[in-house]
């Protein structure tokens, strides 16, 4: 017997469809099925979408007294010869000469029975239900993708950054924050005193690594940061989380066309490496999830991304003749009924829009000429709406400075950030894509909550 976690993946076995060769697998048992004489038990070990078929025959010594007491969930490990399969769709399946069973599942208790589960149920065991075809597809689809956001930016020559996840900069979203600290409120008052902060100051945790991975971009060139994210945001959509995770890329002497060239180049990077290697996931999502989701997904990957400006957007918007819940005028944000009806409806495809109003971007934008609009872009993709959005950073310190004093920042708080800008400042550019949003937009789920193994919303973190 081999040892511990030394079993080959059920993925590699299925791959192998040598038949005679002796295997040991252990997985969790998804079904159990009994003829006269023998019983078909179909495994699972999270290597791949398919189950490897096991041929349990009477004349095991614990046939009678464990086999037909297997039930869905139980754990086992499987001694066996593969042999040809005479089924359809599975080459090869497992003659088992050993079956020990190593954890039981109570049928009556175990609340993963074989039928369907809503997405909604599945959420309330949250620990169960990476062991349903649909979580397992996306928690490999998830990885997938992870590795390939790596592999793009390694290969385009990026050098990965930490930024902190606790940070001391609050300028972006002050209100969305989580507050970071030891003290506890005074006994009396009930308010907590600055002076006992443990840094001394307020705290909290990261709602974006751009600013610090600035710093490494004016060193370093090309860097990205791929991290969680937290926002304090009581917004119970679809699309948000309380904690997520970012990646960032920060290009030195890079403008917005740079910037969107990159995002462009590395989403379509992403769709065909899931597409290529996880083809099995992917029909699965294609099938049951989002019916044509891979047409949607290779119109992607082959068409450019459309181009128009936030006053092109406003103008379609306004001229369309369709009534939003939130009226459309220059100077808004675009909301998300906005941004879907441009990406799905309008253009049918992601599309980018640039040069949003300077009132309604961050201070770090870059102004345009126009002195009334910023070098910003968003991309917006059918089904999900916002999934990117990066601006080209502004590099000229006076104007930097003021834009920081009309949000009504202190400069001073921010000596490290403008030091960026007086000493061999650049142009540089970057953009934030939500990798929750990236996973939501390649599998097709509705809910972004299904897409990160352990989402915390408002009034949820179970574990
Ligand atoms: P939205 O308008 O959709 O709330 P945002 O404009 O606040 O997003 P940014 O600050 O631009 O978001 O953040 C960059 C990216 O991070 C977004 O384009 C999106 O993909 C992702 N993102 C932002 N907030 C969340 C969230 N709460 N949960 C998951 N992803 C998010
Ligand atoms: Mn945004």
């Amino acid at each position: 017997m081999t040892g511990e976690n030394m079993h080959p993946r059920i993925n590699s076995v299925l791959q192998r469809q040598t038949a005679g060769e002796k295997v040991e697998v252990a997985g969790w048992v998804r079904t159990r099925r009994d003829t006269g004489g023998f019983s078909f038990l179909e495994v699972n070990d999270g290597s791949c979408l398919a189950n490897l078929q096991i041929i349990a025959d009477k004349t095991l010594e614990n046939y009678e007294q464990d086999v037909k007491r297997l039930t869905t969930g139980c754990s086992v490990r499987v001694e066996g010869t593969l042999q040809k399969s005479p089924a359809k769709g599975q080459a090869v399946e497992l003659l088992a000469s050993r079956i020990e069973v190593v954890g039981w599942a109570d049928p009556e208790q175990y609340p993963l029975q074989k039928k369907r589960h809503s997405f909604e149920f599945l959420r309330e065991i949250t620990h169960l239900r990476p062991r349903t075809n649909a979580l397992g597809a996306v928690a490999r689809v998830r990885s997938r993708l992870s590795f390939a956001v790596h592999s793009f930016f390694q290969q385009k020559g990026f050098i990965q950054v930490h930024t902190p996840i606790i940070t001391t900069s609050d300028c972006e979203g002050a209100g969305e924050m989580f507050q970071v600290t030891t003290a506890r409120p005074h006994a009396g008052t009930g308010k907590g005193g600055l002076e006992e902060e443990f840094f001394g100051r307020r705290a909290g945790l990261t709602v974006s690594g751009q600013l610090q991975a600035e710093v490494y971009a004016l060193a370093l060139g090309n860097v990205y940061t791929f991290g969680p994210t937290f926002r304090a945001e009581n917004s119970n959509t679809s699309r948000h989380l309380a904690e997520f995770w970012m990646i960032e890329p920060e290009m030195a002497f890079c403008d917005l066309h740079g910037n969107m060239r990159i995002a462009e180049e590395m989403l379509k990077y992403c769709l065909r490496d899931v597409m290529l290697n996880c083809p099995e996931d992917m029909d699965l999502f294609d099938r049951f999830i989002e019916k044509g989701l891979l047409a949607k997904l290779r119109n992607v990957t082959d068409l450019d991304f459309a181009h128009i400006t936030y006053s092109e957007a406003v103008e379609t918007l306004l001229s369309c003749g369709k009534t939003f819940e939130f009226a459309v005028q220059w100077g808004i944000d675009l909301q998300s009924e906005h941004e879907r009806y441009l990406s799905e409806e309008v253009y049918k495809r992601p599309l980018i829009v640039t040069d949003y109003p300077a009132a309604i971007k961050p201070f770090y934008m870059r102004v345009n000429d126009d002195g009334r609009t910023v070098a910003a872009m968003d991309i917006l993709v059918p089904g999900v709406g916002e999934i990117v959005g990066g601006s080209q950073r502004e590099e000229r310190y006076d104007v930097l400075e003021s834009r920081m004093r009309a949000a009504g920042i202190d400069p001073a708080e921010y000596g490290w950030y403008l030091d960026l800008r007086r000493y061999g400042s650049a142009p540089h550019a970057g953009f934030g894509l939500g990798f929750e949003r990236l996973v939501q937009f390649v599998t097709g789920m509705a809910n972004i909550r299904e897409v990160i193994p352990f989402p915390r919303t408002p009034g949820f973190a179970p574990c």
